[in-house]
Order: C-alpha cells, then structure tokens, then sequence
C-alpha cells in the first residue's frame, strides 16, 4: 500500500538518495554532525569542475513537515550535471537536504498529521531550529507574531538559548568551516524568497536584486520578495546568522505559494498537505531554475563585509 505521504520518499529513501546523487557527480557526503535521536547530518560535497575557493551552499528541511524543499534540494543536486553545471565551474557545491531529520522522521511516522504545527516542524526537544540561531548584535526578542517564543510547545519555541541544538551547533561549525559566500535555505510554504535582514542601504538594495534574479530565473511562477528595512526583525533564523556572522549572502526560498496550497485543498486533510504539493515536479523544476539564476547573480559578488569595506562605510549601520 502507498505510504499516507507518497510520492515523497521515506527518511531511509531519502538519505538514500541524496548519498546516490553525490556519489554519481563525484561529491563526497559528509556526517556534519548527529541530530537529538542520533540520526546523522549529512552534507554533500561536489568540488568545482575549474579552480575555485568560493563554496556556495544549498540546504532544506530545518523545519520537519517541509518535505517539498528537500525535493527541491534534491533537484538542484540533479541540475548540477545539466543546465546548473556552470555554477560548478564557479564554486565549489554543497548541499543539506535534510536539516532537521528527526522532525522529518516524525511527520512521516505520523503521516503528516498533528495536533500542533510544532510536533512536525520542530526536532525532537521541540524546537524551531529556525528560531535558534543567535540574533546578530545581541538584538532583543521581538513580540511579532511567528518571531520566536520562549514556551515550550509553541509552533515558533526558540529553544533554552542559541544554538542549544545539535543540529543548528553543527550546522554553525560547518558554515564556519567552509565560509560559504552565498545560501539559499529552502522551505514552503509561500512562494516568497525572504533575504537576510540587513538595514543598510546598499546590502538592502543587493538582496533586492538578488532576489530579482532568482524570480527572474523561475519560468512559471515567480516568487516575490518579502522583506522590509524597517519593519523586519531578528529571530534568530538561519540566513540573518549566515549573513551578520558568517559573512555570507543568504536568503529564505519558500515553495509552494498559499495560492497553491489553498486550490489544492481548501481545507486541507492534514498539516502536510497544506504544505506540501501533491506533485513535487513542477515546483521543483520551477524553483531549482531560480535558485540556479540566484546563485549566478551572488557569485559575481563580494562577500557582504567586502561589498561594505569598499564603499567605506562605517561599521554597524
Ligand atoms: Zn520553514
């Protein structure tokens, strides 16, 4: 009988899948880590087809039920060998398709149903890896909506404090390490691209036309950008840490926009499906061509403190 959640693969068909596709374009996997239940992290590694030391990452599935962007992760692997192939020659390659896969390993053992969003989006302690990165600047908690909670239990619980997770420890130790010059952390579901929030003008007005490019890759539905100089506020998610410490341009890619969702079901049978398309081709076709046009654009840049120093501004603006 067909799993509740096909045609998305299994935890097992999924890391098998993801070590096959390293493996075939000569990339080696890495185990970064082990997340809360022991399950391991695992990085893939494609080295640059011409001499490069720029590295540029692509990862999915911090929050559990996102079962899309790991998909879409996978396909980009795939577009490596074919219409992506030219951002080998320009960097080195890595890919995580599966951040949090205890999360992931839960929705599936659940069939993608929960009484509370937390349970299928959070690891196994319950907390939004998306919420646990330190605020750059020590900046305080904000009060909006979906910016992180200090209650256990809640969709957005930001954990006893930063980086208390194994899976979000690991994955700073790796962006450490190899100093990747551009992210695109995938998620759904909106169809938006949300950069890095940065208040300065310049790195404000970068991510604009980052995320122009992106859109301007995806051949049928173009995704809009979500970000505000003003009103946006530190979370504690993964691209605003990527950016302010790892100096690194880094933007948030959520498939799969609410009109979508909502035409697929008005109301959907469970959590999952309200996240995640029935047919994962067309998005993932349509979204590993932006990400692939998004990374193009970035690695004609400096890295962000670069872009900074050479129009000699003052620090912390
Ligand atoms: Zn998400």
């Amino acid at each position: 009988m067909q799993h509740a959640l096909a045609p998305y693969p299994s935890p097992e068909a999924r890391d098998r899948a993801f070590v096959a596709l390293i493996d075939k374009f000569g990339g080696t996997v890495h185990t970064y880590g082990h997340s809360v239940d022991g399950r391991p992290l695992l990085a893939g590694q494609l080295p640059a087809t011409k001499p490069s030391d720029r590295r540029i990452l692509c990862s999915a599935g911090i929050h559990g039920l996102e079962y899309i962007a790991g998909q879409v992760a996978l396909g980009f692997i795939e577009a490596l060998a074919h219409n992506l192939a030219d951002l080998r020659e320009q960097a080195e390659v890595w890919v995580i398709a599966c951040i949090n896969p205890d999360g992931y390993a839960t929705t599936w053992e659940a069939d993608g149903r929960a009484e509370r969003l937390c349970t299928l989006r959070a690891n196994a302690r319950g907390v939004d890896l998306n919420r646990n990165y330190p605020r750059p600047g020590n900046a305080p908690p904000s009060r909006w909506p979906g910016a992180g909670s200090d209650t256990p239990g809640a969709a957005t619980y930001r954990g006893p404090q930063p980086l208390s997770e194994p899976e979000t420890a690991a994955l700073d130790k790796l962006l450490q390490q190899q100093q990747f010059s551009a992210s695109a952390n995938l998620h759904s579901f909106m169809g938006t691209v949300i950069p890095a929030r940065v208040r300065d003008r310049s790195w404000f007005a970068t991510y604009r036309d980052l995320c122009r490019a992106l859109a301007s890759g995806q051949p049928d539905r173009k995704y809009s950008r979500l970000s505000s100089r003003l009103f946006d506020v530190f979370t504690g998610e993964q691209e605003d840490h990527q950016h302010h410490v790892h100096d690194c341009w880094a933007v948030c890619v959520e498939s799969f926009p609410v009109w979508a969702s909502v035409r697929q079901h008005l109301r959907a049978p469970s959590k999952f499906w309200r996240f995640n398309p029935h047919d994962p081709t067309p998005w993932v076709t349509n979204d590993v061509a932006g990400l692939g046009a998004y990374f193009r654009y970035a690695l004609q840049l400096p890295r962000p403190s670069v872009a900074r120093q050479s129009r000699q501004l003052p620090a912390g603006s």
